[in-house]
């Protein structure tokens, strides 16, 4: 009976991962997936995770009972006041409700799915480029996905005239997918006037932003500073949704761990909108895994905690923006043809190097170096031990 099941598509990134690991040379750099590596190119567990960890296989009032069906609650509050800033006029006017979903991706999955079926959405636009799984994420929702222009390929900066143009031609109610900081993958954020600009628009034309925040953090290494989009948004009065992962800012990623921040005009609307998003949550997933949210939560709400996983989200943005520098200065000193101005300026955890399809294929092919092929590298994948290595591949591939 399945012998006419078609393949699918490969999902490139995981692809690419499998590749590398079967990959035998030892020169051998994974520029591919967007999860931290130490300067050894190891993947880092958090102390102050592993801290947690041991404190709750010690404590005998934890169990495995199911958690309510929007997650923990203690969790979803300290993900909204991480988010919003636990002074925000918002959260002291119970506006603001949390659902625990399944990282980021189950956010996103679960805000649109609710659009989709209680406020009739029926068109997403995503920024061009974006996330590849914004697009196939809300066209199995249902929705019709359009795109806003953001990047202007040859002068490597955002293409705000046609992100303005675009939105403006958008239809009343669209959903607009947007990245609250460190752009993935282009690196680039809009400025706060710019944002200023895109909330104009928005509000005249009652758009409805949803807010996709996969790295707090990572931009400047302050987790407030990263938020400051999305606060500005509340601030302008907006009822929106943000969709925050902890899977890079706590290195949480097979955890599956993130929360639906839901903001509201009034306190009323919020028992109607989490009901609903329980009956969705009740046919996907049940109800959420608790480790993760144990984890988070424990950290977020003691002070001590809190400030020491602050330092490791710093220690983490600032290897990579170090790598920037490196591999910037060093392709200089190389000459390789390009100004690399845009490595330094772009932020968090992503390059969007300008380097073409074919000249990834040499970069995979003749070095080993994996990476997407939009030109995409993961600055996390870089160390000082391989950086040289991989700036002779780049030269290379240019020149060839
Ligand atoms: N949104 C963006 C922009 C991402 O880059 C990612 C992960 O790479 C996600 C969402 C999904 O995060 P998670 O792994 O927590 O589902």
């Amino acid at each position: 009976i399945f012998s006419d099941v078609k393949m699918g598509p490969t999902i490139e990134v995981f692809a690419l991962t499998r590749r590398y690991n079967e990959d035998t040379c030892p020169e051998k750099v994974n520029l591919g997936v967007g999860a931290y590596r130490t300067d050894e190119g190891k993947p880092w567990v958090l102390p102050m995770v592993t801290q947690v960890e041991r404190q709750m296989a010690l404590d005998p009032t934890l169990n495995h009972e199911y958690l309510p069906v929007a997650g923990l609650p203690a969790f979803r509050a300290a993900a909204c006041r991480l988010m919003l800033g636990s002074d925000n006029p918002a959260i002291l006017e119970n506006r603001v409700e949390g659902i625990q979903v399944q990282g980021g991706t189950g956010g996103i999955r679960l805000a649109i799915e609710f659009l989709k079926r209680n406020m009739d959405s029926k068109v997403a636009y995503v920024s061009n480029p974006t996330w590849g799984n914004h697009k196939t994420i809300a066209s199995s929702a249902g929705l019709e996905v359009r795109q806003y222009r953001y990047w202007h390929p040859k002068e490597l900066k955002v293409d705000f005239n046609g992100l303005v143009e675009d939105l403006k031609a958008a239809p009343e109610g669209a959903v607009i997918i947007l990245h609250a900081v460190a752009h993935n993958p282009t690196g680039i954020d809009l400025t706060m006037s710019q944002w200023k600009e895109v909330a104009d628009i928005m509000q005249k034309r009652k758009l409805f932003p949803l807010m996709d925040c996969a790295y707090q953090g990572f931009a400047s290494g302050d987790l407030d500073a990263d938020a400051e989009a999305v606060r500005y948004f509340v601030q302008r009065g907006f009822e929106l949704f943000i969709c925050q992962s902890f899977s890079k800012n706590f290195g949480l990623y097979n955890e599956r761990i993130g929360n639906l921040c839901i903001v509201t005009k009034t306190p009323e609307v919020i028992p109607q909108i989490r009901s609903q998003m329980e009956i969705i949550c009740r046919t996907i997933w049940s109800n959420p895994s608790h480790h993760g949210a144990r984890i988070v939560a424990t950290i977020l709400d003691n002070p001590a905690s809190y400030q020491e996983w602050k330092q490791q989200v710093m220690t983490m943005a600032t290897r990579i923006k170090e790598m920037r520098k490196m591999m910037c200065s060093k392709l200089r000193q190389k000459k390789t043809p390009g100004s690399w101005n845009h490595i330094l300026e772009q932020i968090g955890m992503f390059s969007f190097t300008g380097l073409s399809a074919d000249q990834v294929r040499i970069m995979v092919e003749k070095y080993h170096i994996y990476m997407l092929s939009n030109g995409r590298i993961s600055m996390a994948g870089l160390t000082t031990k391989n950086v040289d290595y991989v700036v002779d591949a780049i030269h290379d591939a240019i020149e060839a």
